[in-house]
């Protein structure tokens, strides 16, 4: 493959994986129950050194590349398995690292959610940090995969943390859902209990599956539309409804046929400026690789000894900074390329062809774009009917 060399990125995200350890063991897990094993390797928690390392590194780079914003989300595991008293320390350290700087820290965490407490929601409160909670839809859907290690369900006692989380004061706290779609259940069903919580954002994830391990729903044929098909009911309802609730997979769409940037990193061809800082202080690009094969994520990169202009300069990240120069041909030639971007990286995996393809979710992307665009135009149509007829 010709790779076009293009402008150098900065990192503006980094996830910070805190534990590598979880107290649940979902059944769809990309880290604990896919064809990775490494974790196993990875310390329990990160410890001091590590998380005064990394904020340094950050700084430095932010400040060689006059990064204004940067945003740090904390992922396991479970973040919220070392506690409070952990979590309190790792910022304390973090502040103390960025004083001065002038750059603006968004802090977030992604949690299954059982582990959080009012002690969690103060301290979150008094330093702005926000918390995105993993849900895939009412208890029986939930409860589906998301498990403990004994597989039993874990929604009641989530539903009582969750009462907690979006009531007063810590509504204020509580950043979304991210949500594994799951075809075989009703949707309608799933965006009508996830926004009776009012919640201001909702993320839809399609399963991590590729061409050598197919979707559910997707293993005969593959051109079937079944993850289009689901989420296209739930658009309809979104968008027609005009709730204040952001659907990010649906927002970012229509962002990008208005020609804005998109909001995640799994659709369009923005360069992804993220990169995943482990337990240990290792470094890795997509940490969801970890469902292709062995060792996939691995950069050989620590930040004990590298820095993050060292990382931002490698090929495994680059390669997802340069746009459609960086896809199969069938995409490239693609009318919605510029929309889709070639699907998320771990969809693309073949052990034929590595990455080489179009996401294994190709068919039902392209419907969906085409869904949107189409609603999105109906609707401008007869909002410029109705100024021509007033
Ligand atoms: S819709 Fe399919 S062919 Fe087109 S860019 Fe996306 S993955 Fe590639």
């Amino acid at each position: 493959m010709t790779v076009k060399i293009q402008k150098f990125v900065p990192f503006n995200i980094f996830l910070w994986k805190i534990s590598s350890r979880c107290n649940l063991n979902c059944k769809y897990c990309y880290v604990y129950n896919s064809v990775d094993s490494l974790w196993r390797e990875q310390p329990r928690f990160m410890s001091e050194p590590v998380v005064r390392q990394t904020a340094r590194r950050m700084r430095e780079h932010c400040e060689a590349h006059n990064v204004p914003n940067v945003s740090l989300n904390f992922h396991g595991g479970e973040p919220l398995l070392g506690g409070v008293k952990y979590l309190k320390e790792i910022v304390a350290i973090i502040d103390e690292t960025f004083a001065g700087s002038g750059i603006q820290l968004d802090l977030g965490l992604q949690s299954n959610g059982l582990l959080f407490t009012p002690e969690i929601g103060d301290f979150f409160l008094e330093r702005d940090l926000s918390i995105g909670i993993s849900l895939d839809g009412p208890p029986e859907v939930n409860d589906i995969n998301r498990v403990d290690h004994r597989g039993q369900p874990t929604s009641a006692k989530l539903e009582e943390k969750l009462a907690l989380l979006t009531s007063a004061p810590y509504e204020l706290i509580f950043g979304g859902f991210l949500s594994v779609i799951n075809t075989t259940v009703d949707p309608i069903a799933v965006i009508e209990y996830l926004l009776s919580f009012n919640t201001a954002n909702i993320d839809f994830l399609l399963p991590l599956n590729n061409h050598d391990r197919r979707p559910p729903a997707k293993e005969i044929d593959a051109d079937a539309t079944p993850y289009a098909d689901w989420l296209i009911q739930i658009f309809d309802y979104w968008f027609y409804r005009h709730t204040n609730t952001r659907i990010r997979i649906f927002d970012s769409i229509i962002r990008l046929l208005c020609g804005h940037s998109s909001l995640v990193e799994a659709i369009g061809l923005d360069p992804v400026a993220l990169i995943v800082i482990e337990t240990n202080g290792s470094l890795e690009a997509v940490d969801t690789l970890k469902t292709t094969f062995e060792g996939a994520t691995k950069l050989e990169y620590n930040v004990g000894e590298h820095d993050f202009d060292t990382v931002a300069k490698d090929m495994a990240v680059r390669s997802r900074q340069l746009g459609a120069d960086a896809l199969c041909q069938k995409c490239k030639e693609c009318p919605v390329v510029d929309i889709c971007g070639g699907g998320y990286l771990p969809h693309r995996y073949s052990s034929e062809r590595g990455f080489d393809n179009p996401s294994v979710y190709c068919a039902d992307i392209a419907k969906l774009i085409r869904h949107i665009h189409a609603a999105v135009a109906g609707e401008l149509n007869k909002q410029v009917l109705e100024t021509v007829t007033v």
